[in-house]
């Protein structure tokens, strides 16, 4: 299988060449040139496969010609081995007809886990086959970093640098990070803000002359493709669970980037009969307004109490626009230079109804959002973490159909997010799971430096092992 660019310039590229380029030279983000689509039938007889053989049938088609089929289903069972709950991904009911979909049973409580615990592997994979070692760069607010340190820390032929502000990012996110004492993972706390930190990773790529002349740095941020596709399997899994693809199920993705319900617009256009597609946004709600009003402008950026949602431009929407302009790459490349200098977008009216068609949108605010906490866990004992709230709610302020399965994403497991719980009026911290109740027991290790591209650079030359 081929890989494309979005804005129509870059040449194409294989699967793992995809998996190690993050953006394309000109620019644009890389999409499969055509999808694998699955007939009725076919999904229909992967009805009660475990989740790691649903993986391998939705995964297949896209690696077919670089990886072999055995090699393949060694890196999933690998992937989700990790998961605590045998399910990988359980369904939990919450109302009629609605279902939470906890994707946080991973080793950092994230649906994260789902895709960088695979890309790990996978590089690793890819990295041996080719006798070569790269850097890993990134920059987090939270659940990023310790997904992706968790998924490479165990990979022999890469380092892993992490940039997060220093004294920024919650306690319980800071841990998951920094008592990973594998040789190959390093943190940095960056006497800075997230955005300090970004502008650090994106010069570093920019000019990669710091780094040894046999290594290149590799980004794991959402924009990666491998992560997208590991997303589309559960998808399958949890309509699958519920009865499909007789009967169609609808999702509601608290939304950030803009990967995660891209992956359930891709399991659509394989074969899988989805309904809605709900766009669940926080007060950054770029997605929100550019769907109801076709207003995708830039606002300022909001520090919320799900702080995993909190952006103010969605990098993988660009994947959803080429579809919506009929992967017409020129347009593409207009339209996101347009919004570079101007900070806006507007859809044609053929694309905007294109949008509408396929899915609707809701935003909620922190107030409204506690609330929703509060409620679910008064009524059925269910705690909620904030972005899932958020979905939650959105899910049932925008539902059309009551007898179609709502499906709400749980992408985070309410421990990760003590203080938004507590603002609901739960009383005390809510615990973590046994397997890391002694995280704030756990020896830390982690490097503070200066807001300084020089020292960040120097630092990684030093450390790489
Ligand atoms: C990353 C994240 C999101 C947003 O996912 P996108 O793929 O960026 O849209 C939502 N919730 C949680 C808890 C996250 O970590």
């Amino acid at each position: 299988m081929k890989y494309i660019s979005t804005r129509g310039q870059a040449p194409a590229l294989a699967f793992e060449d995809v998996v190690l380029a993050g953006l394309a030279e000109d620019g644009g983000l890389y999409v499969p040139a055509t999808l694998p689509h699955f007939s009725a039938d076919e999904i229909a007889s992967w009805a009660g496969l475990p989740y790691r053989e649903l993986a391998f049938k939705v995964i297949a088609p896209f690696v077919a010609e670089e990886i072999a089929d055995d090699e393949l289903r060694d890196l999933i069972e690998r992937s989700y081995t990790a998961f605590r709950h045998p399910a990988i991904a359980p369904l939990v009911q919450t109302g009629h007809n609605e279902w939470v979909l906890e994707l946080f049973q991973g080793p950092t409580l994230a649906f994260k886990d789902f895709a960088l615990q695979f890309l790990g592997n996978l590089l690793d994979y890819i990295l041996k086959k080719r006798n070569q070692r790269v850097v890993i760069m990134g920059a987090t607010s939270g659940d990023t970093g310790s997904a992706a340190i968790e998924g490479c820390r165990h990979c022999e032929n890469l380092d892993i640098f992490i940039l997060h502000p220093h004294n920024r990012v919650s306690d319980v996110q800071r841990r998951q990070m920094t008592t990973v004492l594998d040789g190959n993972v390093h943190n940095i706390a960056l006497e800075g803000n997230f955005d300090h930190c970004q502008s650090l990773v994106k010069a570093s790529f920019g000019d990669q002359s710091f780094l040894p002349e046999d290594r290149q740095l590799v980004a794991v941020n959402s924009i990666n493709w491998a992560r997208i596709m590991a997303q589309i399997v559960y998808y399958f899994y949890a309509a699958l669970a519920l009865g499909g693809p007789q009967r169609p199920v609808s999702f509601s993705v608290p939304t950030g980037n803009f990967g995660d319900i891209f992956a359930g617009y891709l399991a659509k256009r394989m074969g899988l009969p989805v309904d809605q597609l709900v766009i669940a946004t926080n007060a950054n709600d770029i997605l929100h307004r550019c769907i109801s009003q076709n207003d995708h402008s830039l606002g300022e950026l909001i520090h919320s109490l799900s702080p995993s949602m909190d952006i103010m431009v969605s990098s993988n929407f660009e994947r959803m626009l080429f579809d919506l302009y009929d992967r017409d790459g020129a347009t593409i490349a207009g339209l996101m230079a347009e919004f570079k200098d101007t900070g806006k977008l507007q859809l044609s009216d053929a694309a905007l109804a294109k949008a509408r068609d396929l899915f609707a949108s809701y935003r909620l605010d922190d107030q409204a959002m506690t609330a929703v906490i509060a409620e679910l866990y008064g009524s059925a004992e269910y705690l909620l973490d904030p972005h899932t709230a958020i979905g939650l709610e959105a899910a049932r302020r925008t539902r059309v159909r009551g007898d179609i399965p709502m499906i709400c994403l749980a992408t985070a497991h309410p421990a990760k997010f003590p203080e938004a719980v507590r603002k609901a009026g739960y009383p005390e911290d809510p615990p973590l799971p046994h397997h890391m109740s002694d995280l704030f027991e756990r020896e830390e290790r982690y490097s503070v430096l200066p807001n300084s591209l020089a020292d960040v650079q120097a630092f990684i030359a030093a450390n790489i092992t």
